[in-house]
């Protein structure tokens, strides 16, 4: 059976956890978009784990993980992570890498680098891991497969004609110094011979899992609002999140996938720019900012303050469906319990007009929330096991919000830890 977890929001709804305590009873965990760029948390018994590329599966010993070709490849940055993982005490996890997945370059870092220097204050937010220059040259046709760098005179000829696009920018847009064909083959060569144990034909491995019946795991990075189509364009990435890229990104038939787990807070969080229509400032933020995941609410990948804001059911509503959720993951319902009233965003208001639809980017950008205050329930509900078990305004809100999204919530998280989860 194969299982697809996505975010429904902006990202860091908690799909790390959900995915890490999935694996533990899956064959296969595949990574299917996105790169280094973002970072999913997860902790269990061998410590706290922030990962940017590598699967959540990879503190299960059993698991089988898998970067698919959809992913944006940064060699050095996934032998970077397998050290710290396995310098931390995992045993050595077993990974495989697809040969058609792309490279993201050095240089795709450097234009990332250059390009939000140069947009200034209009800049994107990114977190500047080459992962625009990169899609975009993947589409582009300029970029290059991991299997082509395994030969050489491929891997010169289609350097040397990216570096005759790449230098035209270096030394008119940027006005740096060429970037050096020589030592670029060198490079990409040694790390080819390093990441080379790793490197498979995933697509016909996960078929043969998909057809001896395998549970297979797809994790998506980020969240719905991100996705280039039905995102918050332009203030998205570069790779569709939406379960309907995981088949393609990962390699497995569309018929295979039965569930969509849709990943979502029981508040708002956002990384970067763009409209953030429930978003709290000053003490207010502050204060749940500190109080939020498992260590405040900063960036896995940058360390940069979150922005936050109060549980959006128009945006999470629109986030499932685009997702095509089975099913709802809500996390992050422990940090709540301080608060004695907690605003939900049931629509928006846009001159005027009463907007339950979340709408495209211009008018979104002109709405402004319309809240219910539900009760709190002033209490910490760590260590609940059973969903049952909470106090009722903790239920209430739940079903409230479940009500409101349209999609079942049949987990709710109350703890950052792998076994803090009560079913429903
Ligand atoms: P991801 O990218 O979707 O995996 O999300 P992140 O890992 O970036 O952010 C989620 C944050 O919430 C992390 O700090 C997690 O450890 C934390 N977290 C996940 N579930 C819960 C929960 O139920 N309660 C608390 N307090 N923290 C949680």
């Amino acid at each position: 059976m194969v299982r697809t977890i996505v975010g429904a929001n902006w990202g860091d709804e908690g799909k790390g956890k959900i995915t890490d305590m999935l694996a533990a009873e899956s064959d296969i965990v595949v990574r299917f978009q996105g790169g280094a760029n973002a970072g999913h948390t997860i902790i269990n018994d061998y410590g706290r784990f922030a990962l940017h590329l590598l699967p959540s599966g990879v503190c299960s010993p059993n698991v089988v993980n898998i970067i698919g070709p959809g992913v944006a490849l940064d060699i050095e940055a996934f032998l970077r992570e397998m050290e710290d993982v396995v310098s931390k005490g995992v045993p050595q996890p077993k990974i495989l890498v697809s040969e058609r997945a792309q490279v993201l370059m050095p240089y795709h870092v450097e234009f990332d680098e250059l390009e939000e220097e140069r947009l200034g204050k209009n800049s994107f937010g990114s977190t500047k891991s080459g992962i625009a220059p990169f899609y975009g040259d993947k589409y582009q046709k300029i970029g290059l497969q991991l299997c082509q760098l395994y030969y050489p005179d491929v891997l010169r000829e289609k350097l040397a004609h990216a570096l005759d696009i790449k230098n035209a920018l270096m030394e008119h847009l940027y006005h740096k110094p060429p970037i050096d064909l020589e030592a670029l083959i060198a490079q990409m060569t040694e790390l080819a011979e390093r990441i080379r144990p790793y490197v498979a034909d995933t697509d016909e491995y996960l078929m043969n899992a998909v057809r001896e019946g395998k549970n297979i795991l797809l994790e998506g990075q980020l969240g719905t609002l991100r996705d280039p189509d039905h995102g918050i364009y332009p203030m998205v990435t570069s790779s569709s999140p939406l379960a309907g890229f995981a088949p393609v990104g990962a390699g497995v038939p569309v018929w295979s996938i039965k569930e969509i787990i849709a990943v979502t807070k029981a508040y708002s969080s956002c990384v970067g720019a763009g409209p953030f229509t429930t978003e709290i400032k000053g003490d207010e933020a502050e204060e749940l900012r500190k109080r939020g995941g498992d260590r405040g609410e900063y960036g896995a990948k940058t360390g940069r303050p979150r922005r936050v804001g109060w549980f959006d059911c128009v945006a999470t509503r629109y986030g499932c469906e685009m997702q095509g959720a089975t099913e709802v993951a809500l996390t992050n319902m422990d940090v709540l319990g301080y608060l004695d009233e907690i605003p939900v965003c049931v629509a928006y208001e846009c001159d005027g007009e009463r907007v339950e639809r979340f709408p495209v980017t211009p008018k979104l950008e002109k709405c402004r929330p319309v809240y219910v205050t539900l009760p709190g329930w002033k209490c910490d509900i760590r260590g609940i096991k059973h969903f049952e078990d909470m106090p009722e305004n903790a239920r209430r809100y739940v079903e409230f919000i479940e009500k409101q999204i349209g999609c079942p919530i049949k987990m709710v998280s109350n703890g950052p830890r792998r076994e803090e989860m009560m079913y429903r």
